[in-house]
């Protein structure tokens, strides 16, 4: 187990995005909460620093809340290769699928028991009694019973979840409930993922940080510049290219993605289709790459995901990669010259985050055709740049995309056909597109920044904390 430092932010520049009101409030919320903890550590358990949506939440949520003069730590847990693909497994279940097919037996939960015990060690080194933990998924789930031993008031943060119950949710739940039936309360991102074991569960969807690198503001040609530096855009090469972030230092972005592509990189007045998503048979790039053919627009089609040593703890990345690209080589090549599979480099978090700013920034269209979600930051991060956004209706998405009003929403998520004509008429009826993306960014602004995520938190440390 290891300990993931924050940044250090100042609270000035989501003054200019939040106004001077919300982060009254938030202070007020936020003195209520340290008045109650009184010294003590909010700690928050997960199993990455970096890769997909939980990660990107913490290093948004943790230095901000720690501005507000809150003591917040963050701790990723250890495992082997083994404890991965179980808890890789243990996730697909939760989402509703077999994922790699595998059982959840006594061996395997003997497996998770030994690595969970490894990090409950250190654990119990750190955490005292009268602390907060929010341990976040099913990976470090094993963790809640011990941090209640030490005294700790302890919420399970669930990030994922399925519309429908069927036997691998129930297997995953068989599974996990035993060790969060410990847990004081229990927080989803959105009501239809609540399972009938979570004890008081809450819901709190999650939200973007609008003064990060991913989602401050870059003007349409300092999109463009990044995208060509980095080999995604046609244009000028040269890197690095420095990019100022209204918090924390400037970025440099220094490393060119890994694109596989035929001929050379699209024009930048090309109009582009974007997915941005980690390498997972439920984000559906095959689908995207599908729905994209069908639609028969004239543009181009970018699917962009993390480099596969990027995410440690998703064993399939790969395997779904090589799955995508044996598609992408099947097309016949008029097809594969309007489209590009792009990795992009992830051992610097905020230069990745730059790019995936910039990409969604350039994208005419964004789509996120995912066949589960927990709540699905792609998109929030897409409708807060103005962007028209085709989503499937699921999970957290479905409380995001009204449909017709800040984006479109995809009833059947396996349905190409639907999914290729709302692409095409994305790209065609641009009064639609711009009403959309429009309202898309108002609605973001209301609901999906920080600060109304942790009044939602406070609210629930408020509840829980003894
Ligand atoms: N992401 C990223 N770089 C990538 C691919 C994804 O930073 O190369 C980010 C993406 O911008 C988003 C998060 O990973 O912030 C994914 O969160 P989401 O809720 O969409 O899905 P999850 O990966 O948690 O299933």
């Amino acid at each position: 187990m290891r300990e993931v430092p924050f940044r250090q932010i100042s609270l000035a520049p989501y003054r200019q995005v939040l106004g001077d009101e919300r982060v009254a409030r938030l202070r007020d919320d936020a003195g209520r909460v340290g008045r109650l903890l009184d010294g003590r550590t909010i700690w928050n358990i997960n199993s990455t620093a970096a890769g997909g949506g939980v990660a990107e939440l913490l290093h948004v949520l943790g230095p901000l809340a720690r501005a507000t003069g809150l003591d917040v730590r963050w701790l990723v847990v250890d495992g082997d290769p083994e404890f991965y693909a179980i808890a890789k497994r243990l996730v697909s279940r939760l989402y509703g699928i077999a994922g790699d097919g595998g059982p959840l037996g006594p061996a395997e939960l003997r497996h998770y028991q030994r690595a969970t015990d490894a990090n409950a060690a250190r654990l119990a080194e750190l955490i005292g009694p009268g602390d907060v933990v929010i341990v976040h998924d099913a990976q470090p789930a094993g963790l809640i019973e011990q941090a209640r031993e030490r005294g700790a008031t302890v919420v399970w943060r669930c990030h994922i979840g399925s519309d429908q119950q069927n036997e691998h949710t129930r297997d995953g739940g068989a599974f996990v409930s035993r060790f969060v039936q410990a847990a004081d309360a229990t927080v989803f991102s959105t009501p239809g993922h609540v399972p009938e074991w979570a004890p008081r569960p809450q819901i709190i969807a999650p939200s973007i940080d609008p003064c990060g690198p991913k989602n401050m503001a870059i003007s349409a040609e300092d999109a463009v510049s990044i995208l060509s530096a980095v080999g995604i855009l046609d244009g000028d090469r040269e890197l690095p290219v420095t990019v100022p972030v209204p918090i924390g230092p400037d970025v440099e972005v220094r490393r060119p993605a890994l694109v596989l592509r035929d001929g050379p990189p699209p024009p930048p007045d090309l109009p582009m289709v974007v997915q941005v998503s980690r390498w997972d048979r439920l984000k559906d790039m095959g689908g995207v790459l599908d729905a994209f053919v069908a639609s028969g627009v004239d543009g181009y089609l970018s699917l962009a995901g993390a480099d596969l040593g990027g995410v440690v703890d998703d064993p399939e990345a790969k395997e779904l990669y090589e799955e995508c690209v044996r598609a992408w080589k099947a097309l016949p090549p008029e097809h594969r010259r309007r489209s590009q599979l792009l990795c992009l480099p992830m051992d610097d978090l905020r230069e990745n985050a730059v790019v995936v700013n910039a990409l969604q920034q350039h994208a005419t269209v964004v789509v996120q055709k995912s066949l589960a979600e927990g709540f699905g930051l792609t998109a929030t991060e897409a409708m807060w740049k103005s962007r028209p956004l085709l989503a499937s209706a699921v999970g957290g998405l479905r409380d995001q995309v009204v449909h017709g009003e800040t984006g479109l929403l995809l009833a059947d998520p396996w349905d190409i056909g639907t999914a290729a004509s709302d692409i095409r008429r994305l790209f065609t009826d641009r009064a639609l597109a711009r009403r959309l993306g429009d309202r898309a960014r108002a609605w973001v602004h209301e609901r999906y920044l920080p600060d109304r995520q942790l009044l939602d938190w406070a609210q629930v440390i408020e509840n829980v904390a003894t």
